[in-house]
């Protein structure tokens, strides 16, 4: 039974009680509470390298990491001795800092499809501003996004859209009318004939294609071969924008994001997470007569009071500067390593699964086959992803809490991490084939 050799949680179990009277949920962000898996969330007290410590003073190996920004570990020294000076200086300061330039200019030089760059918060703001500069430049309404792809909690963008939709069996959300979803176009991801059809059905009225540059919020499931790129031809051809999401995969799958692996060039990317170093900070940014419609230098409006913060711009420069290519070797073996562990255990325990990658992103489907779009990652076998999750947590090692999330590697894995994860992984297996 799933928390049945859980370690002790009883301060998290009574932070949740607290957290549930004040908070809806009792979480901040859905995808924290174990809604799919049952039990309690951990509360977490802090965190170094690979492991995080919750509150009840238990300690496991993070394969979330803060949902993908944290690459180098918790806590790393140049990042936690960056975000101390910058905060000495000032927090914030509504006037333009040199730093923001820097990172600008950080994120101009590893992408290149990427000419100029606008600061923001989250990852919702970045595709938000996105789609509406996309919108205000072509002079069109309608947009297309792929079913299972999550580009935050923006009102057009949460018609079928993964992450926490899918963990919690929600097709889009009240409160979203009928005027903000009514020029989405919901097309299966992968499927380059869906979107011929639909440029065909709405000429002249698609404004932008969004993405995610490999999807990661269905669970790991890469384009594949020829999909980006054509999603590039057609929405040339039909004079659309074509906006890459790399809010997951930016700064992670190599130091120039997705892009650094096919190439493909965005009209727009958006950014988040990694670039961030775990401080709120993310970026949109593109061609630069797309980006100069943008007030003030253009008429399409998108502001920020805390945009650009000092502190977080220090987090994110000191994050890349420290992510040097011995830390992205590092994150491809330790993805290898964590998907030849889970594999093999799964295939011994004889359970039906495809251990997933999208680039050093990880998931495990059961399954028999690959999984290439929502509807495959659905009608996989997710009943037995509870058990398999509990099983591991209760030997330390922290997965995402849903079965359609992706596992996310850091460089600070070692060896102890290693063994810890190859001694739960055998558990976790036979619990999923008994589930
Ligand atoms: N786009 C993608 C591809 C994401 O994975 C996410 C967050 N998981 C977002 C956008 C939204 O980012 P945020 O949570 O920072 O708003």
């Amino acid at each position: 039974t799933p928390g049945a050799h859980a370690p002790a949680s009883a301060r998290s179990a009574q932070l949740f009680d607290r957290a549930s009277a004040v908070i809806p949920g009792g979480v901040n962000s859905p995808v924290r509470a174990f809604g799919s898996v049952g039990g309690t969330p951990r509360f977490i007290a802090s965190a170094r390298g690979c492991t995080l410590t919750d509150v009840d003073g238990n300690d496991y190996v993070d394969l979330i990491c803060s949902w993908g920004p944290m690459i180098l570990g918790h806590a790393h020294p140049a990042v936690v001795d960056a975000v101390q000076r910058a905060a000495t200086g000032g927090l914030s300061f509504g006037a333009p800092t040199e730093s923001e330039i820097e990172l600008a200019e950080t994120i101009v030089d590893r992408v290149a499809s990427v000419e100029k760059v606008r600061l923001v918060n989250s990852g919702t703001e970045a595709t938000m501003s996105a789609v509406r500069l996309a919108r205000g430049f072509t002079g069109r309404t309608k947009i297309v996004k792929f079913a299972g792809c999550y580009h935050g909690h923006v009102d057009a963008l949460l018609a079928e859209a993964g992450s926490g939709l899918a963990t919690f069996g929600l097709p889009t959300s009240p409160g979203v009318t009928g005027a903000q979803s009514s020029d989405t176009l919901v097309l299966p991801y992968n499927d380059l004939a869906a979107v011929e059809q639909a440029f065909a059905a709405h000429p002249g009225e698609i404004a932008c294609v969004i993405t995610e540059a490999a999807a990661g919020n269905m669970g790991a499931v890469p384009p594949l071969p020829g999909f980006n790129e054509g999603l590039r031809r057609l929405c040339t051809d039909h004079g659309a924008l074509l906006i890459m999401d790399e809010v997951m995969t930016g700064f992670r799958v190599s130091r120039s994001g997705w892009y650094g692996l096919d190439g493909v060039a965005g009209d727009l990317t958006t950014f988040g997470k990694v670039m961030s170093g775990g401080l709120p900070a993310a970026a949109f940014g593109g061609r630069a007569d797309v980006m100069n419609h943008l007030a003030p230098a253009g008429p399409v409006y998108q502001a920020g009071t805390l945009s650009g913060n000092p502190v977080a711009v220090a987090a994110g420069l000191a994050s890349l500067k420290a992510a040097d290519q011995s830390v992205y070797d590092a994150l491809e073996r330790n993805a290898a390593t964590l998907g030849t562990l889970l594999g093999d255990a799964l295939h011994a325990a004889g359970v039906r699964h495809q251990v997933q990658f999208a680039g050093t992103m990880v998931s495990v489907f059961f399954a028999d086959r690959p999984v290439t779009n929502y509807a495959e990652a659905k009608a996989s076998d997710t009943w037995r992803y509870p058990a398999f999750f509990h099983t591991l947590l209760s030997r330390g090692v922290y997965a995402p809490p849903s079965a359609f999330e992706a596992w996310f590697v850091s460089a600070a894995l070692d060896d102890a991490a290693f063994d810890r994860i190859a001694q739960a992984v055998p558990a976790a297996a036979a619990a999923a084939a008994a589930a």
